[in-house]
C-alpha cells in the first residue's frame, strides 16, 4: 500500500510537496480550510471581476527556476508572459524602471545619481558577482539548516571552492556593503533597493542578509512574468496534478486537531471527518501548531520552530479595485511600486498591480482589475476604533498617491473594497494577518532559518516562515524540501 500523506493547507507550499508526492506514486491528500485553493497566492471572484488575494508577479519561471521546474517535472507548462520592463518604482524624486536587462537597469539608475556613477557600477557589479555565485550554490536545492547526513552530504556535494569567497558576508547586511561604496547616505538610491527588499525579503538594506538580498535583487533579471489570470493558476495546475496522479484536495476542511499515536498521525476537521495518515506536511500557518497539537507533542517541536511561532511578521493592507479603463489616459500598467519617499510601510510605500487589458480571465473587455497592498504593523490594529482608523487613513493615502501618478484614477474605479488583516485571518487561517514570513535577516536567514524537519517524527512543515523564506519561491522551495525528505529523492532535475 502507498504510504499516506496528509497535506494540511493548499497554499503553494503544500501543493509543491503534494504534488511532486503525488507524481511518486503517494497516496496524497490536501486539506484546505478555505473555498478558494493558493492561500495568499489565491483568487477570489466578484463577478465580473476576479482578483488575485496577494501575489501577483511571477517569479521562479524562467528555464530552471524554482516554480519552471516544478512545472515541467509535473508535465504542466504553464502560460506565462515575461517582462522586459518588470516596473517601475514612483518615488518624489523621479520614476525608477526595474529592466530586466542588467546593464539597462544599472545604466538607467546611474542616471539618476550622475556625481554617484562610479559606486553604483561597483556596487551592481559586486551584488550581482556575489549573486551569480550564490545561485550556484542554490540551484541544487540545498535544505538549511542541516539536520541529517543527507542534508549534509548534499549541501556539501553543492560547495565548490568559489563559495568560499561568500564565507564572510554570511553575516553581513547590504547596509553594509552600501557603506562600504559610498551609497549609505543616498537615500532615494536605498529607496528603490528597499522597494524589491521588502516585499521579498520582508526587511530594508539596513537589516536584510547580504547573501539573501544580492539574489533577491538579481532574481528580476532572471526573469518576471505576468501570468494571465494570475498566480492563482500555480495553485490550479499542481491540484489539478495531485488529482490527475491519484491524490485528494478537499475542501473547505479546516483542521482542528493532529495527533501522533503508535507511529501513525490523525487528523480531524470542522465537520468532525478523522484523517489518518503515515506522514503530514504541514502548510498551515505555523502559529495554529499550538492549538492543534496536544502540549506534549507541541513541545517536541524543534526550538527555532517554537520560536518562530512566537514571533510576529508584518501584516498588510490590501485594495481590490476594478477600473474603467476608458476613464483613464492610459491602461495601467501591470507592476508598479508607489512611494511617498517617507517610508517602506503604512501606505507611504506600496505595490500596486493590474490586469493586462486583454486579460479575459481577471476582467470583461474595457476593464482592468487592481491589487495594491502595503505592509503594515499588527500592534496598530488592535481596537475596533484603531482598526477602521487605519483601514481609512491607510486606504486614503495609498488612493492619493495613486491619482498624483494616475490622475482621474479615483474616477475611473467601479468596484473597490478591502482586505485589512482581520479579513486575511479570515481567509487564510494567518493569525493577526501575519503575511510574508519572517525578516531575512542575518540572524533569521540561511543556517538560522526554521528547518522543514519539525522535530516530530513524519511531520514535514512549510511555507514562507520555513528556509529560504518568502514568495512563492521560497515557499514552493520549503515544498520541495519536505516532499524529498518523505521520498527520500532528490525529485526535481
Ligand atoms: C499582499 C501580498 C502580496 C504578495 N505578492 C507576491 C508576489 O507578487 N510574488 C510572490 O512571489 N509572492 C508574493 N507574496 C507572497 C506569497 O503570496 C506567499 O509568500 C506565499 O503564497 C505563501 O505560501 P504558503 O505556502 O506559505 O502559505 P499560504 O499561502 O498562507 O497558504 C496556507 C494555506 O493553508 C490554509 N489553512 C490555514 N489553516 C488551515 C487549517 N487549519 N486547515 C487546513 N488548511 C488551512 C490556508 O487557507 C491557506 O490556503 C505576496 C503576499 C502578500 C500577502
Amino acid at each position: 500500500m502507498a504510504k499516506r500523506i496528509l497535506v494540511i493547507g493548499a497554499g503553494i507550499g503544500g501543493l509543491t510537496a503534494g504534488s511532486l508526492l503525488a507524481k511518486e506514486g503517494y497516496d496524497v491528500l490536501v486539506l484546505e480550510a478555505a473555498t478558494e485553493l493558493g492561500g495568499c497566492a489565491g483568487k477570489y471572484k466578484r463577478y465580473p471581476y476576479l482578483f488575485p488575494v496577494g501575489a501577483t508577479l511571477g517569479m521562479g519561471l524562467e528555464p530552471g527556476g524554482i516554480h519552471e521546474r516544478v512545472f515541467r517535472h509535473l508535465g504542466k507548462p504553464l502560460d506565462i508572459e515575461p517582462l522586459d520592463r518588470v516596473m517601475d518604482m514612483v518615488h518624489p524624486t523621479g520614476v525608477f524602471t526595474f529592466h530586466k536587462d542588467r546593464t539597462t537597469h544599472v545604466e538607467q539608475l546611474a542616471a539618476h545619481f550622475p556625481e554617484h556613477r562610479a559606486s553604483i557600477l561597483s556596487f551592481y557589479a559586486e551584488l550581482y558577482h556575489t549573486a551569480r555565485i550564490t545561485r550556484t550554490l542554490m540551484g541544487p536545492l540545498p535544505a538549511l539548516p542541516p539536520q541529517n547526513a543527507r542534508e549534509w552530504a548534499a549541501l556539501t556535494a553543492a560547495l565548490r571552492p568559489k563559495h568560499m569567497r561568500l564565507l564572510p558576508h554570511f553575516h553581513q547586511t547590504l547596509g553594509q556593503r552600501l557603506k562600504k561604496h559610498g551609497l549609505h547616505e543616498l537615500h532615494a538610491f536605498r529607496h528603490v533597493l528597499d522597494g524589491l527588499l521588502i516585499d521579498s525579503m520582508q526587511t530594508t538594506s539596513e537589516d536584510v542578509s547580504y547573501l539573501l538580498s544580492a539574489v533577491a535583487l538579481d532574481i528580476y533579471h532572471e526573469g518576471a512574468y505576468y501570468v494571465p489570470g494570475g498566480l492563482y493558476r500555480f495553485a490550479e495546475v499542481m491540484a489539478q496534478s495531485i488529482k490527475e496522479n491519484g491524490g485528494h484536495v478537499k475542501k473547505p476542511r479546516t483542521v482542528q486537531t493532529l495527533d501522533y499515536r503508535n507511529g501513525l498521525w490523525y487528523a480531524t476537521d470542522q465537520r468532525g471527518n478523522s484523517y489518518e495518515a503515515d506522514a503530514v506536511v504541514f502548510n498551515a500557518p505555523i502559529q495554529l501548531l499550538p492549538q492543534l497539537l496536544p502540549s506534549p507533542l507541541h513541545r517536541q517541536l524543534k526550538r527555532p520552530l517554537r520560536e518562530g511561532i512566537e514571533t510576529p511578521t508584518w501584516t498588510t493592507l490590501t485594495l481590490y479595485l476594478a477600473v474603467d479603463t476608458a476613464k483613464l489616459e492610459a491602461p495601467l500598467p501591470e507592476f508598479r511600486q508607489l512611494s511617498s519617499g517617507e517610508a517602506m510601510d503604512e501606505g507611504h510605500h506600496f505595490f500596486m498591480s493590474a490586469s493586462r487589458p486583454d486579460d479575459r480571465l481577471r476582467a470583461p473587455a474595457g476593464f482592468q482589475t487592481v491589487t495594491v497592498s502595503t505592509h503594515s504593523n499588527p500592534n496598530y490594529w488592535q481596537t475596533p476604533e484603531d482598526y477602521e482608523a487605519m483601514r481609512t487613513q491607510l486606504s486614503e493615502r495609498m488612493l492619493a498617491l495613486i491619482e498624483q501618478a494616475v490622475p482621474g484614477f479615483r474616477n475611473a474605479v467601479v468596484h473597490s473594497e478591502s482586505g485589512a488583516p482581520l479579513a486575511w485571518k479570515r481567509y487564510t487561517g494567518r493569525p493577526n494577518g501575519y503575511v510574508g514570513g519572517f525578516a531575512q535577516t542575518p540572524g533569521a536567514a540561511l543556517f538560522n532559518a526554521i528547518s522543514h524537519h519539525s522535530g516530530l517524527p513524519e511531520l514535514y512543515v512549510c511555507g514562507d516562515h520555513i528556509f529560504p523564506g518568502g514568495g512563492t519561491i521560497g515557499a514552493a522551495a520549503s515544498g520541495i524540501h519536505c516532499a524529498r525528505s518523505v521520498s527520500g529523492k532528490a525529485l526535481l532535475t
